[in-house]
């Protein structure tokens, strides 16, 4: 060993020293907050589906792929991160002696063909990455950047590390071609025979060069080890946990779609007929409220942005971004650690836990970061904004886009759970939606008696459950199709499908009430509960001696379709629940409805969060309308999965949207730039707030928001009735 080597060796072995020592601690950090959440044992089950998810997810960059460019070029950092951390440790026999290499594998002319190889691609991914963050900068001139809000050092000094290590990899290759100590041939390893033969002939190069590959690298894990809270960095780790506990596996999307989490205390769900908010926690108050899972989803952040992209409340100036929201958490979180970390905390009648002396040597910006509400307002130093907790649509976007599967949704509505039932905080517009569910069973008030008024003067019978002998399937109308006036018009134009297509069907009539949907959305857990349990009791009966297969219901909603097909469960009711737009696609394919007329004027689909996105359904409205036109539907650009919430979700249909511009405006802007005349819908909800949209921009006379069903009805019986313009009666 040469008196170079000697010095790389020792300056090698403290820099690791210390990189090591602050990792361990890092990790030992992490943990221990991560563990300060709630249990979530749920997240134990099915291992193997969990590992299949997490490997197909990681390896296949099924999630981040959505983006082709982006994923590609990530893929192959991340492979090249992963093959070449074994060229960092070979650099540790190089800075020793500059023939060095890792034993055995080192010497295989295939190991140095794929490193080569993945070298080449992981500079061509960092490269374009690097691109793609500074062309989407922040405070680059006009549009709204993914990475507004995000640390932007950090993902820069990221990607120059990942840069630097992977050229210092080829300048350690090209010293050994320069110095005569390179073994694989140069049809395996081109670029590092190429940068060898203008590399001068410096024996201590391999070494040195090896030592600066060893600096950047452990300087890498010294940064990240001093800030935990780094998830740009950290989530080259954390990714792999956080997917495979992830609330469900077995989704082909973000787990965190669809039916919400049951309201949980120590990890059990809670039952209303026993709780009691002295001794069970009633949603989120404080940040160790959340599972262990929901820290563990804080911290996996990579501050991507791409969630705020997509979500139509940042999209339309609202304060909300599912980004930020989660880097409020993960910075609240980890820096309420200590305090809680020293046996602080508050139980559950708000009494602190802790001793004096377990506080007395506490820092002082823990203390204040415990002190800190977690909804308030800037000026009550609030982590939260209840404006950002309440422009929440629920739209499931940002659960949709992100790549580490974090749950956003479950996280916002936990802390609307606290502020509905312990607080009666939420906007006040709502407290008349929540009354009439409570005291006449749906959102409107409308009188229970006149469920039925729709029936009235359709030419043919409407059968209810108790009157027929037999039914195939029970028509959930739900509160909007039996009270509102343009949703009656889709109840009516479905009904008369399934008559005209001669399905046996039967309908609730009386005895339905309010599927819980809005309660639940806005946090009120006690009446989604009272009437879920409710309808389950009358459905159980319905359907009384029949199996699952059986009990077959068709709601027009996707609130009711998610809610009873995906809700109901959690509270012993199991059906099997279909979309009227599925039934009635299988109904044409399988010739019991043909469309005769096309329809014409040019049709555009606006897919419901609660169908498309929650649920997966994408393809049968799309094949209904299809075939109602007889030809190519007019797609709108943010459409399926990317498609742009209509403003109605997570109860917003009964909140003033008093901030930034109107979501609905928004979407019949783009649905107009289209230049259909027909919207169809697939939503009572997105029909009334397209409808909005659409009569505020004074295009009511040429543009018309319709259900899909209503636009089949058109296409098989041109004659029937049609017209949907009619005004929805105001709440009250
Ligand atoms: S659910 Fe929709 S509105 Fe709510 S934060 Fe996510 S993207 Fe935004
Ligand atoms: S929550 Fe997910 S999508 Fe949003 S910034 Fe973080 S990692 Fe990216």
């Amino acid at each position: 060993m040469g008196s170079v080597q000697i010095v790389t060796t020792i300056l090698a072995a403290a820099i690791t020293a210390v990189a090591v020592w602050l990792a361990v601690r890092a990790v030992m950090k992490m943990t221990a907050v991560i563990r300060l959440g709630q249990p979530a044992p749920e997240r134990f089950a099915d291992k193997g589906a969990r590992t299949a998810k997490m490997l197909v997810e990681t390896a296949g960059h099924t999630r981040m792929l959505k983006w082709s460019v982006v994923g590609a070029a990530h893929w192959f950092v991340m492979v090249g991160f992963i093959v070449l951390s074994l060229l960092v440790l070979e650099a540790y026999f190089e800075v020793v002696t500059p023939g060095g290499g890792l034993p055995i594998v080192g010497h295989w002319t295939v190991f140095g063909l794929a490193t080569e190889w993945i070298g080449i691609l992981g500079l061509i991914g960092i490269v374009v990455l690097m691109a793609i963050r500074l062309r989407n900068r922040p405070t680059r001139p006009g549009g709204l950047s993914r990475f507004t809000g995000s640390t932007m050092w950090q993902g820069y000094f990221v990607e120059w590390v990942v840069l630097l290590v992977l050229i210092f990899g080829f300048v350690i290759r090209g010293f050994k071609v320069a110095t005569d100590h390179f073994e694989y041939p140069v049809w395996a390893t081109p670029l590092s025979h190429a940068v060898g033969a203008v590399l001068p002939d410096w024996s201590a190069g391999v070494s040195v060069a090896a030592l600066i590959k060893i600096a950047i690298s452990m300087t890498w894990l010294i940064v990240i080890s001093l800030n935990v809270t780094m998830g740009v960095a950290w989530h080259r780790f954390l990714a792999f946990p956080n997917i495979f506990f992830k609330r469900d596996p077995g989704k082909p999307a973000g787990s965190g779609l669809g039916p919400l989490r049951p309201m949980t205390s120590e990890g059990k769900p809670l039952d209303f007929e026993e709780a009691d908010p002295e001794k069970d926690q009633f949603g989120v108050a404080q940040v160790e409220q959340f599972t262990w899972k929901g820290l563990l989803d804080f911290s996996t952040c990579t501050e991507c942005g791409r969630c705020q992209s997509q979500c139509p409340a940042w999209n339309t100036g609202k304060p909300l971004s599912p980004k930020l929201l989660v880097l409020s958490l993960r910075d609240h979180a980890y820096a309420k650690a200590p305090y809680l970390l020293a046996g602080g905390g508050k139980d559950l009648t708000g009494e602190e836990k802790a001793t004096e002396a377990q506080l007395a040597h506490m820092d002082v910006l823990a203390l204040a970061e415990a002190d800190r509400p977690l909804i308030g307002t800037a000026e009550e130093g609030g982590v939260i904004d209840p404006d950002v907790l309440w422009s929440c649509t629920t739209c499931g976007a940002c659960v949709e886009q992100c790549p580490v599967d974090i749950e956003h949704v479950d996280h916002i509505v936990d802390m609307r759970r606290y502020q509905v039932l312990i607080e009666s905080s939420f906007p006040s517009e709502a407290g008349v939606m929540l009354r009439n569910l409570e005291n006449k069973g749906n959102p409107w008030g409308a009188p229970q008696n006149t469920r039925e008024d729709w029936t009235k003067g359709l030419d043919f019978e409407v059968p209810r459950v108790g009157e027929v002998e037999d039914f195939e399937y029970l028509f959930w109308v739900g509160c909007a199709g039996a009270f509102e006036d343009r949703a009656k018009k889709t109840t009516r134009a479905v009904a008369t499908l399934l008559n005209e297509a001669g399905v046996s069907f039967a309908i609730l009539g009386e005895g339905e009430t309010c599927s819980g949907d809005p309660a639940r959305r806005i946090g009120n857990e006690f009446v989604f509960q009272m009437l879920a349990q409710q309808n389950v009791e009358t459905l159980n009966e319905a359907f009384d001696g029949r199996e699952k297969s059986k009990r077959k219901i068709v709601a027009t909603c996707p609130h009711c379709f998610n809610t009873l097909g995906n809700e109901y469960g959690q509270l012993g009711g199991e059906f099997e629940v279909v979309h009227h737009t599925q039934l009635l696609a299988h109904l044409v394919s399988a010739g019991k409805l043909t469309p005769v007329q096309p329809v014409d004027g040019g049709v555009t689909y606006h897919d419901p969060c609660y169908l498309g996105r929650h649920n997966r359904i994408f393809a049968a409205p799309r094949e209904v309308l299809g075939d109602s036109i007889q030809g190519e539907l007019t797609e709108m650009p943010r459409n399926s999965e990317r498609s742009f919430c209509c403003g109605a979700g997570g109860a917003r249909m009964w909140m003033e949207e008093k901030i930034g511009k109107r979501i609905n405006v928004d979407r019949v802007e783009e649905a107009m730039s289209t230049g259909a005349k027909t919207i169809a819908v697939g939503c009572p909800f997105c029909s009334t707030m397209l409808n909005d949209g659409v009569n505020g921009k004074g295009a009511g006379e040429d543009v018309e928001v319709v259900d899909v069903a209503s636009v089949l009805l058109r296409s098989v019986k041109p004659d029937a009735p049609a017209g949907e313009k009619q005004t929805a009666p105001t709440p009250g």
